[in-house]
């Protein structure tokens, strides 16, 4: 194997963000013991299977994971240095701006670390009251600071599209973000997934029937789809305009800032993910784990392994991510991997998408056009057999 990346799931938050999808768990310390053994089993098992692959990549996300404490961290890192053969170019952790102090952060850095994920979410308090968010505006410049202050480089996450939100707090938060100079920007339309999601059972409380309220509550209240277009391309224009480029639907990059981990994902690499609710790509296929902790840990104590996902259609899948990407699909290319009937199915529907103009060919390269990006679910779903 040439070398693969490598995710790393740490469930743990101080408080369930009530639009979140991800496998989450609360951040009890006897939670979190059973949660590192079954992650630190699972991790010793994978690189045996695997062979002590090389990493090339590493992306621990979450959850929250600069809640774990710096022996958490340390353990993580000798259980990774054991298992597979470890030489990253770019190791990137999330955090959350509240949670990130000094012995966290050089814990971190003595885990490698080089690229630091912010969930700021907004720069208005009544943005992140609207998302449910515990933390402050005020604590996003001291975290992007502490980052910067140890070498890191750092990006953001800003989520737009909440109820009540403006083009004007929308413009603000954008500035907001440029005036900090972070290296790398993601911005998400606030999107409520209304089926319930099995994390759901890893925390105390009213479980879904209260988040599914909050959910319906919020959708019916949110910008109209017109209104998040409009939030989206002003995101193009200004990001543009602060020197970052737009190479993802979601994310910018200044200059020689984008995510190399993302990159493998959107290029069909190998990957391979632990942790609860983790997805991995190894060999052509695909397979995850549960996002519910119990039926993680007991898989895991089973020895069990990952569970296959059903198998998809691979030549669709690569369109669709490739073509998230600013340097889109090379249908020739395509057509030497996946043959003739696949990639002449592919071509057709990209043509149908260019009569729509959400498709621009350039020669046998085809990208999405800005209009395209916006609605690249159209695109994405005419790909499918
Ligand atoms: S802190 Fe992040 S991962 Fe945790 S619940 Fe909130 S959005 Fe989800």
């Amino acid at each position: 194997m040439r070398g693969i990346s490598l995710y790393v799931h740490i469930p743990f938050c101080a408080a369930r963000c009530p639009y979140c999808d991800f496998a989450t768990a609360p951040a009890t310390s006897a939670l979190r013991a059973r949660y590192l053994d079954a992650l630190v089993a699972e991790i010793a098992r994978e690189g045996a299977l695997l062979g002590r692959p090389r990493v090339r990549t590493i992306y621990v996300g979450g959850g929250t994971p600069s809640l774990l404490e710096p022996d958490e961290v340390g353990r993580l890192a000798r259980a990774l240095a054991e298992a597979f053969t470890v030489r990253p170019r770019e190791v990137t952790v999330e955090a959350n701006p509240a949670t990130l102090d000094r012995a966290r952060l050089e814990a971190w850095r003595a885990f490698g670390v080089t690229r630091l994920s912010l969930g700021a979410q907004s720069f208005s308090g009544r943005g992140l009251r609207a998302l449910g968010r515990t933390h402050q505006p005020d604590d996003v410049a001291p975290a992007v600071d502490a980052g910067r202050s140890v070498g890191l480089r750092v990006s953001l996450d800003l989520i737009f599209g909440w109820p009540g939100q403006t083009p004007a707090e929308w413009r603000a938060d954008l500035g907001a973000a440029i005036s900090l100079g972070v290296d790398h920007l993601s911005c998400y339309p606030l999107e409520l997934e209304l089926t319930r999601e099995d994390a759901v059972a890893n925390w105390p409380g009213g479980g879904w029937p209260t988040l599914a309220r909050w959910r319906a509550a919020t959708a019916a209240t949110q910008p109209d789809d017109r209104a998040i277009a409009v939030l989206y391309a002003m995101a193009h224009r200004h990001l543009a305009r602060a020197g970052y480029r737009h190479y993802e639907i979601a994310n910018w990059a200044r200059p020689g800032s984008r995510s190399l981990h993302n990159a493998v994902y959107w290029r069909s690499g190998e990957w391979l993910g632990v942790g609860a609710g983790a997805h991995s790509h190894l060999a052509g296929a695909r397979s995850h784990q549960p996002a519910a902790l119990p039926a993680y840990i007991e898989r895991v104590e089973r020895a069990l392994g990952r569970i296959a996902d059903a198998a998809g259609d691979p030549a669709a899948e690569e369109a669709m991510l490739r073509l998230r990407l600013d340097t889109g699909i090379d249908i020739g290319r395509s057509a030497a991997r996946w043959g003739t009937p696949a990639s002449a199915r592919i071509r057709g529907a990209l043509v149908t998408s260019a009569r729509r103009g959400l498709i621009r060919w350039s020669g046998e390269r085809a990208t999405l056009t800005p209009r395209g990006r916006i609605l690249a679910n159209e695109v994405f779903v005419r790909l499918l057999p």
